[in-house]
């Protein structure tokens, strides 16, 4: 078509044809003038490509070629120049089957560098380990992201996020425990982890990093096959109290109190959000529940939150009270009745676990493997005669 019409005008009237359409004269007048039997939108259409000789095809070194725009887009747009041999368009997202590879090769090249600047960071080990200097939480919590995370035969460990059941109770404790066994560089971040999740600065120093959606690698030994035996071992270790180093019977009862109070807190922590209301534990939440937990078991320590939250909610239908408000009585509730059943001797009866409120692979790990607790660590008080029937060597 295009072709029919520089034939039929020749190349100096074409040129003129031009020149007078983008002069603002009448379509319809060209039209008769030169005799042509088209509409008067489609007259553009039918100018053919321009050729632009000082921009060349980046791949061909041949010039661009670009369509006559119509006179009413002429302030808005240029068409786009584009190359007649490979189809390459001159914009900034073009798809043509060179840049593609392109930009292949430069998303090819930003992993890469991603993953040299985590291996900046990595910690070179010179020596295996040596798994007595690991305090028992430790050991228990790498168990658990072993087990949540790893891989069959593998040192990689998938994010804490994405774990089901939780690794701990709660999301705070979850943090503490992954900082720890990163600082205590038993844990590092993989070569595998999303860029999202790590932040350099402009020299590949570490600034930040998203410690629950990281990618992580086990970081025991200086040969990486050898993590995985290490792990074998430190697992026959935490079951075989023969095998205990000397400090770990010593933070059984912490940990059983740390693990209580986070069970606490999350039992505590469902409820309120059950009732719409906001709550965060303070200090003050830790100081009042670990004193409940040094006369009741988790299960009767959740009959006092159950109460104070329904009373707090309650008591804010009843009254004109703000949620905040309502939500601050709960855990003075929680410190008055528990001082009060003590008090009084109450029968204080359990409650039962709350299924959004299951058992993270710590306490399972803890309950079980650590020691005979199973159920116990649920019914009973956390102390330390507790243990005395319980723990495994005296089971076994
Ligand atoms: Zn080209
Ligand atoms: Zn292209």
């Amino acid at each position: 078509m295009k072709n029919d019409l520089l034939k039929k005008l020749g190349e100096t009237k074409l040129k003129e044809l031009i020149s007078r359409y983008y002069s603002s004269e009448k379509i319809s007048d060209l039209i008769e003038e030169f005799q042509l039997d088209i509409k008067i939108s489609g007259l553009y259409k039918l100018f053919p490509l321009k050729e632009l000789k000082d921009n060349k095809c980046a791949y061909c070194n041949i010039a661009l070629k670009q369509r006559y725009p119509s006179r009413s887009s002429l302030k808005y747009n240029q068409p786009i120049a584009f190359c007649g041999t490979c189809e390459h368009r001159d914009i900034f997202d073009c798809f043509c089957n060179h840049c593609k590879v392109i930009e292949n090769e430069m998303g090819l090249h930003a992993i890469a560098e991603h993953q040299r600047k985590i291996g900046g960071i990595q910690t070179i080990r010179t020596d295996n380990v040596n798994l007595t200097d690991l305090s028992l939480m430790q050991a228990i919590s790498l168990l658990g992201m072993c087990r949540l995370g790893r891989g069959e035969d593998s040192d990689l460990i998938s994010p804490v996020n994405t774990y089901y059941p939780e690794l701990a109770p709660t999301e705070m404790m979850t943090i503490d425990i992954v900082e720890s066994l990163y600082a205590k560089q038993l844990i590092d971040i993989a070569l595998t982890t999303p860029e999202g999740t790590v932040t350099f600065n402009e020299v590949g120093s570490l600034i930040d990093f998203d410690l629950l959606n990281v990618h992580w690698c086990l970081n025991l030994s200086k040969n990486e096959s050898n993590n995985v035996d290490l792990i074998e071992q430190l697992e026959e270790m935490v079951r075989k109290k023969e095998l205990w180093p000397n400090t770990w019977e010593g933070e059984l009862l912490d940990i059983w109190k740390e693990l209580a109070l986070h069970q606490c807190y999350r039992y505590l922590q469902i409820l309120v959000e059950d009732h719409g209301f906001q709550f965060r534990a303070g200090k003050k939440t830790r100081k009042i529940l670990s004193v409940v937990l040094e006369d009741f078991s988790i299960l009767k320590s959740y009959y006092f939150i159950w109460v104070a939250v329904h009373n707090a909610a309650s008591y804010y239908l009843r009254n004109t009270t703000s949620k905040r408000q309502a939500a601050n009585m709960i855990i003075g509730d929680i410190q008055r009745r528990s001082e009060r059943a003590l008090a009084e001797e109450w029968d204080v009866k359990e409650y039962s676990k709350n299924s959004r409120c299951g058992e993270s692979i710590l306490i399972a790990l803890f309950s079980t493997l650590t020691t005979s607790l199973g159920r116990g660590f649920f019914t009973k008080i956390p102390v330390i005669s507790a243990f005395s029937n319980t723990t495994r060597d005296c089971a076994n």
